[in-house]
């Protein structure tokens, strides 16, 4: 995302920019749901990527008590939408021949007015700036800043997005129109509605975004990151090898734990997946002509759910300080200065809402941060809401 924002502002301004993708095929988000902004519908349609059929509108927050009652509300009209809409929205502002598949970035040589960047194969780039939009895992941070690491936050996600033909009559009506929320102790389940295949918006073809949150610390999750074959992955393991016995235990746990409404959209899941949740903060964003954006340039907890917006924003702001100075390292330094401390801030931000899992409370402040969220109403007053940053200018 943040790769394809920066091209686009990019471009407008009258650069030349490539997009080079280490990954050989098309992308597809696995289903992702995200919540957005006004700051990413702003991004959206500055770049030229539009908000055409971006997603699901609704208009009410709920949340559910042990019975499937709901317990509170919120009145919050907010567009839900799908990595994979956002991907096309954005990926239909590039030239074919400009966004290169199958090109892995592995180092940066620079020599002070320039960057001359290798790709795997042997291939080799020179421009005027590289732009890191790499995420969370940044070969390009991993050479520029290698003592920035991302922290594992001790929990992790279940997540899956079946499809709304498939969910059970009472799922369908008593959830899926909401952003549903199911907050037992140091847990969440977080549910909300998103396009379907093929970005369809179609009643009856859409899909249903479901999150639960859960604990882990770092040797149970090293555990869990043993594959059904017995290998051991460092991060996290790909859906189809992640282990049944795993998957046997969360429907174990599921039906202990969720309302009967939750259950059935748990089992109606077919391939459930593992998120580990790791954030990290950056002290600088900008390396000689190395100029880092998105998740490669500070990551976020998901609880804002900011991420593609901080994504577009990022890139907004880097061509902004462009255009604006005839210098580019003064422009990068202009950039630096607006947008590493919005990344801390929203990293920051994020780690305080997730104080409601309860764990590694390290202050007094953690800890009322922790009592205050225990309550649902004020779980819905902060997590995902738009205009959060307001509170920070
Ligand atoms: C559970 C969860 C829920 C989320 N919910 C939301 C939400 O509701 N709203 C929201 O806005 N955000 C959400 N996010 C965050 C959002 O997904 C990310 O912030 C966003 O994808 C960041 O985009 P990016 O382009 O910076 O990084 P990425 O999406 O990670 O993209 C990086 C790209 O770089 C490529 N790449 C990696 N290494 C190389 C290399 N060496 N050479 C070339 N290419 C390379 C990758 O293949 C990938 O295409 C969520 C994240 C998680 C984990």
């Amino acid at each position: 995302m943040s790769g394809l924002f920066s091209a686009a502002f990019l471009r407008q301004i009258g650069w030349d920019a490539d997009v080079y993708e280490r990954s050989t095929v098309e992308l597809v988000g696995r289903g992702a749901g995200i919540t957005t902004h006004p700051e990413l519908l702003e991004a959206l349609t500055a770049s030229g990527a539009g908000t055409e059929n971006l997603g699901i509108e609704v208009s009410r927050r709920i949340a559910l008590d042990r019975q499937g009652r709901i317990k509170d509300e919120r009145y919050l009209p907010q567009v839900l939408t799908s990595w994979d809409r956002l991907q096309r929205l954005l990926r239909n502002t590039i030239d074919e021949a400009r966004y290169h598949l199958g090109w892995a970035f592995e180092r940066v040589e620079q020599n002070g007015n320039g960057v001359r960047v290798h790709f795997n194969g042997g291939r080799v780039v020179d421009a005027d700036l590289l732009v890191g939009g790499d995420g969370i895992r940044s070969a390009v941070r991993a050479q520029v800043a290698p003592e920035l690491q991302p922290i594992y936050a001790g929990y992790y996600i279940w997540r899956g997005a079946p499809s709304e033909a498939e969910l059970s009559e009472k799922v369908r009506k008593e959830i899926f129109p909401y952003f549903t929320f199911y907050l037992p102790p140091q847990q969440e389940v977080i549910t909300y509605p998103i396009a379907g295949f093929n970005d369809d918006l179609t009643p009856g073809k859409r899909r249903f975004n479901f999150i639960w949150y859960r604990v882990a610390d770092a040797a149970r999750l090293r555990e869990m990151n043993v594959d059904e074959y017995g290998h051991q992955h460092e991060f996290t393991v790909p859906p189809p090898l992640i282990r049944k016995d795993l998957i046997a235990e969360m429907h174990k746990d599921a039906r202990e734990i969720m309302p009967e409404v939750m259950l059935d959209a748990v089992m109606a899941i077919k391939q459930p997946f593992v998120t580990p949740i790791y954030d990290f903060t950056a002290p600088q964003i900008v390396f000689g002509r190395v100029a880092m954006v998105g998740d490669a340039a500070a990551n976020a907890r998901p609880h804002m759910g900011f991420g593609v917006s901080k994504a577009g924003g990022d890139a907004q702001a880097l061509a902004k300080a462009l255009r604006g100075h005839d210098d580019i390292d003064t422009a990068l330094k202009a950039y630096n200065a607006e947008r590493q401390p919005i990344g801390n801030t929203i990293v920051m931000h994020s780690r305080k809402l997730g104080t409601h899992m309860g764990v590694n409370l390290r202050t007094e402040e953690d800890r009322r941060m922790h009592e205050l969220l225990q309550d649902d109403g004020a779980m819905m007053d902060w997590i995902a809401v738009p205009n959060f940053l307001d509170a920070y200018r």
